[in-house]
């Protein structure tokens, strides 16, 4: 997708502050981060949203969720608990359509989100 902004960090056309990568997945710190540790997680494939999984996704979702948790663990999160974030749309909080996982930890984060 060309001129998705996900797409041009995954091309390298646009440097990111990477975290973790490997052929499926990318990972790297969020450019305005809203906690300590904030990271987001892509698949390397472009997909809008959740709504364009298919079920022969369900490796790569779960490969997501391992990726993160593994991470967050690196990252002395694990034990103190963190959130993993994923907004759909435009009343979700969706301003980069392509897929992503936001990781936050590093500080007691409240509840109900705003
Ligand atoms: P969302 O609002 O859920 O679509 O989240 C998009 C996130 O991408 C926001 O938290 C942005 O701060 C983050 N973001 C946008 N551009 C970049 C970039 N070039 N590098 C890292 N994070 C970015
Ligand atoms: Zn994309």
């Amino acid at each position: 997708m060309n001129n998705c902004i996900f797409c041009k960090i995954i091309s390298g056309d646009i440097p990111c502050d990477k975290v973790y990568e490997d052929d499926k997945i990318l990972a790297f710190n969020d450019i305005n981060p809203e906690a300590p540790v904030h990271f987001l997680v892509i698949p390397k494939k472009h997909m809008g949203s959740i709504k364009d999984l298919k079920e022969e996704d369900c490796s790569l979702l779960y490969h997501i969720i391992k990726k993160i948790s593994d991470i967050a663990k690196d990252k002395g999160i694990d034990e103190k608990g963190y959130r993993i974030v994923n907004n759909i749309g435009n009343d979700g909080g969706q301003t980069v359509p392509h897929i992503h996982f936001h990781v936050l930890g590093g500080r007691e984060l409240q509840w109900p989100p705003g």
